[in-house]
């Protein structure tokens, strides 16, 4: 608009459709901006600014691929709208629209990932399933897998978290390990009785009620699949699941003062961890801004929630694609 009126053209709508490639084109999807859940909403705009920014969530439009369009070599195509724009009464306004497709994105299929949560009575609290459904679902997206099936872990009631302690955390978690996980030992005393489970195939996850200063996560072994997390914080959960996922802490000296223990060098990762492009967090459907914009790697300790709730940590691509490489199809 070279300055012209606000400088920015409010009411732009968009819709999208997309081919999994040859075969018929899916309907027209509106954008999901100001959703909650995501979701197209119908007629959806922005207001396009003169300068748009990628950190704003909606200075673009944005859009969600339906599930059964990802798979294969999928394309898009966009159109953009404005009608009426500069109405008076004695001027109908402009109007006008814009389309342009995508070149392919392939889609390949990954392992849907299994959880099993357990609810621990910690410092005080007992987290509800509500509240545990939630934590998980939270990391998900943070994880390369499609979904998550989430259940209670079976015939486990309310654990006792006793004093709270990073000691109790550790019996807890060896006590799981040694329910989930058939040892050695176990199997070659089998035929004696020893108690042998059958895996499951899941990642248990004990979740606290609340987080006092001083607790903390952990993972008893990388990988492994047992594990302990924060309630209502997804990073933090995606950080220990991601330990069961086979990955190390990444060294970062974050501005909270604190530095992820016997991890790898910051230096022998891009960027020394710190993301260069936006995450998008679909569960809340907005960007993660970060701490004064910065957002680094989900291995680190940086991750503060800060005051507008988002976090400033996500996973790099290195990190996704080492997850993507562990999880499997
Ligand atoms: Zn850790």
């Amino acid at each position: 608009m070279n300055g012209w009126g606000t400088n920015t053209v409010p009411g732009v709508v968009g819709r999208v459709r997309f081919q999994i490639l040859g075969n018929p084109w899916s309907p027209w999807y509106d954008a999901v901006n100001t959703s909650q859940p995501i979701a197209p909403v119908p007629g959806g705009s922005i207001t396009v600014q003169a300068n748009p920014q990628r950190i704003n969530t909606d200075d673009t439009l944005n859009f969600l691929i339906p599930p059964a369009f990802c798979m294969g070599d999928v394309i898009a195509h966009v159109e953009v709208r404005v009608t009426g724009f500069d109405a008076r009464p004695d001027f109908p306004g402009f109007s006008e629209s814009v389309g342009a497709g995508s070149p392919p994105v392939t889609f390949e299929p990954r392992r849907t990932l299994d959880l099993r949560y357990v609810r621990v009575n910690w410092g005080g609290t007992t987290p509800s399933d509500a509240t545990c459904r939630a934590t998980l679902l939270t990391a998900v997206p943070l994880l390369p897998t499609p979904m998550a099936f989430i259940q209670p872990l079976a015939g486990t009631g309310v654990v006792s978290g006793g004093a709270s302690t990073s000691s109790r955390r550790d019996d807890l978690l060896d006590d799981f390990l040694d329910r989930h996980d058939c040892s050695s030992w176990e199997a070659a005393t089998e035929f004696l009785g020893s108690d042998c489970p059958e895996d499951d195939g899941a990642i248990w996850v004990l979740i606290a009620g609340a987080f006092p200063a001083g607790s903390q996560g952990n993972s008893r072994h990388i990988p492994s699949d047992v594990c302990f997390t924060a309630p209502n914080d997804g990073p933090y959960a995606a950080h220990e699941l991601s330990h069961c996922l086979n990955q190390i802490h990444l060294g970062v000296p974050c501005p909270n003062g604190k530095t992820a223990p016997h991890g790898d060098a910051p230096g022998a990762w891009p960027g020394g961890g710190l993301l260069a492009d936006v995450p998008f967090d679909v569960t809340a459907n907005t960007t993660v801004r970060g701490l004064g914009g910065k957002v680094w790697d989900v291995m680190t300790y940086c991750g503060t929630v800060i005051s507008d709730g988002s976090d400033n940590t996500w996973p790099s691509p290195q990190r996704w694609q080492q997850l993507w490489d562990y999880i499997g199809a």
